[in-house]
């Protein structure tokens, strides 16, 4: 079957001491037993993750639709900077905050830089200026950050648990949905 998941992201291209700031949010989601303290392999990757627990069914309207019964079903917490694409859900739109041009049809090498750690700017492929990755409007939404937070096959979140992620984060977030 196809994995999906949903990355709560920081819009911070690099978050003040990001790997101290995920060890906060994992006690905050153990302590409301949304996801289970220690590692297990339930997430997609080689690496491991934390599996989903009991708690989970109150920050979703959609309980029934939760992954108990399947393997990937566990949170994946990055600290290394990304970029959290929609893989399989594409990029309709990518606007340049000057030209005003959709570039998502272009050549998406303009990403590597950001993804490469040179700046935390792209540069727009058609009319070449610089601007940072957070002016330019991506749709559907994509992330950049060092932090982010990566829930496998769970259903969409209510907006109190999204709003209460910001606050635990402290800043704006970027919600990204993505298939595989
Ligand atoms: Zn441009």
């Amino acid at each position: 079957m196809s994995d999906y998941s949903i990355s709560i992201v920081p819009r911070k291209s690099s978050y003040p001491n990001n790997t101290a700031k995920a060890k906060e949010v994992l006690d905050w989601l153990t302590s409301r037993d949304i996801v289970k303290p220690t590692l297990s392999d339930c997430i997609l990757s080689s690496d491991h993750g934390y599996a989903i627990s009991e708690g989970a069914r109150h920050v979703t309207n959609l309980p029934e639709e939760l992954p108990y019964n399947l393997i990937t079903n566990g949170l994946e917490i990055t600290t290394q900077r990304q970029v959290f694409h929609t893989g399989g859900n594409g990029l309709d739109q990518c606007i340049c905050p000057n030209c005003k041009e959709n570039i998502a049809f272009e050549d998406w090498s303009f990403i590597d830089s950001w993804a490469e750690q040179k700046d935390n700017n792209l540069i727009c492929s058609l009319c070449m200026v610089a601007s940072d990755v957070y002016q330019f409007t991506f749709s559907p939404e994509w992330g950049f950050s060092d932090l982010g937070f990566t829930f496998w096959n769970w259903p969409d979140f209510t907006d109190d648990f999204l709003e209460a992620f910001k606050q635990q984060l402290s800043c704006d977030i970027s919600i990204v949905y993505t298939h595989i």
